[in-house]
C-alpha cells in the first residue's frame, strides 16, 4: 500500500477489520507522503513492531469505546489533543496523526497546550515544534500557577486545584474551536495508579474511563492510550526523539501516595511479568453480581432459580488452614 493509498483510504466506522488491519500492519517503504511528525520515525525492526503496537491498541480502544461517531465521515468531529510536552502527549498526538494518515481516523486534530505559568516552562518549545511541524494548533497562556500557590499552603499539593482549574480552562477552550472532545495521554499504568489510589484511599472501585462526557454534558473526555503500557509510550516517545519538557516545575506532586502505588505496580511487574496486563483487562470485566455493591446489583431479589448476573460460580474461598496461613504471615511482620 503507497502512502497516497493511506492518504486516501476508507476511514474509522465504515473501514472494514481486514482493510484496517492491513493498513495498521502494512508500513509503507516510502513514507514521504507521512505527516512530517513521523518521517524520521526509526525505520528498526524493533521500532516498526513497537509503532504497529501501538498503532494497534489506540485503534482498538477507539473502537472498543465508540470514541468516534458512527456519522464520523459526515459530521467529521474535531478533537482538541492536549499536549504537556510530556512524553505520553507527544505520543499520543503522533500516534493519532498516524492513524488519521492511514485513512483510519476520521477526526480533525487540533493540538492545544495550556500554559500554566509554572515557574522554568520553557514556551519556546512547543510552538517550535508545532511549526517544525506542520501541526495546527493552538497555544494559550493562563497564569493558574499564581492562583493555586496563593490558595494552597506550601507544604500542600497543589495538583487537585491545579487539574480543576486546568480542566476548565480546556472545555473552554474546546468549545471555543468548536471540538467536540478534549483527548489526553493517559495510558495503562496511569488508569491503573487512578484505580488502586481510589481502591487504597478513597474507598471505592473507580478509575479514568477511556471516555467521559464531562458535567456539563457538552464535551467528551476521551483517552487513546488506555491500552497502551508505558513503557511503550516511553520507548516510542524516546526513538522519536522528541523535545521532553520536564513535569516536574511547578514542584508539586500528587504527594507520596501515588508514589508509592507506582512502585508498588512497578514491584508487581518486575515479580510476576504480565500481572499489569492481567490487572488492566480485569478493569474491563467486572462482575457486579461477585462484588458487594447493591446498586449495581439486585441482591435482595436473588432466589432460587434466579440467574446470577451470568455466572453462578462462587469464588475460590480460603480455608481455615488458608486463613490460619494470612494470618501468621501478616503476625511476622
Ligand atoms: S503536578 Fe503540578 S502541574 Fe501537575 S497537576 Fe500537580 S500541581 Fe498541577
Amino acid at each position: 500500500m503507497s502512502a497516497t493509498d493511506l492518504t486516501s483510504g476508507p476511514e474509522a466506522g465504515v473501514i472494514s477489520d481486514a482493510a484496517a488491519s492491513a493498513a495498521l500492519m502494512d508500513l509503507p517503504e516510502d513514507d514521504s507522503g507521512c505527516p512530517v511528525m513521523l518521517r524520521n520515525a526509526p525505520s528498526t525492526v524493533e521500532f516498526k513492531k513497537l509503532r504497529k503496537r501501538l498503532l494497534r491498541e489506540v485503534r482498538q480502544a477507539i473502537d472498543d469505546y465508540g470514541m468516534v461517531p458512527a456519522d464520523a465521515a459526515v459530521k467529521r468531529p474535531k478533537w482538541l489533543v492536549c499536549l504537556s510536552g510530556g512524553k505520553d502527549s507527544y505520543t499520543l498526538l503522533a500516534v493519532l496523526m498516524d492513524l488519521k494518515w492511514r485513512g483510519l481516523l476520521p477526526v480533525d486534530l487540533l493540538a492545544c497546550n495550556l500554559d500554566q505559568a509554572q515557574p522554568g516552562f520553557p514556551p519556546e518549545i512547543l510552538p517550535a515544534f508545532f511549526e517544525k511541524n506542520g501541526i495546527e494548533n493552538i497555544i494559550v497562556r493562563e497564569d493558574t500557577f499564581s492562583i493555586v500557590t496563593s490558595k494552597i499552603p506550601a507544604h500542600k499539593t497543589y495538583c487537585s486545584l491545579c487539574s480543576r482549574l486546568r480542566r476548565g480552562i480546556l472545555y473552554r477552550i474546546a468549545r471555543e474551536q468548536g471540538c467536540e472532545a478534549i483527548v489526553l495521554g493517559h495510558h495503562r499504568e496511569d488508569i491503573l495508579e487512578t484505580f488502586f489510589m481510589n481502591l487504597f484511599h478513597g474507598g471505592r472501585l473507580a478509575s479514568m474511563p477511556p471516555k467521559l462526557v464531562n458535567d456539563e454534558g457538552d464535551l467528551m473526555v476521551l483517552r487513546p492510550l488506555a491500552y497502551c503500557a508505558e513503557s511503550d509510550v516511553a520507548k516510542f516517545a524516546a526513538g522519536m526523539q522528541f523535545p521532553i519538557i520536564p513535569c516536574n516545575l511547578c514542584g508539586s506532586q500528587d504527594g507520596l501516595q501515588r508514589e508509592e502505588v507506582k512502585r508498588m505496580l512497578m514491584d508487581w511487574e518486575r515479580a510476576s511479568p504480565g500481572r499489569l496486563g492481567v490487572m488492566a483487562r480485569a478493569l474491563a470485566h467486572t462482575r457486579p453480581s461477585h462484588l458487594l455493591d447493591r446498586s449495581l446489583f439486585d441482591f435482595a431479589s436473588l432466589r432460587p432459580g434466579e440467574n446470577n448476573g451470568g455466572e453462578a460460580r462462587d469464588a475460590e474461598e480460603p480455608c481455615g488452614a488458608g486463613l490460619a496461613m494470612t494470618r501468621n504471615l501478616f503476625a511476622a511482620e
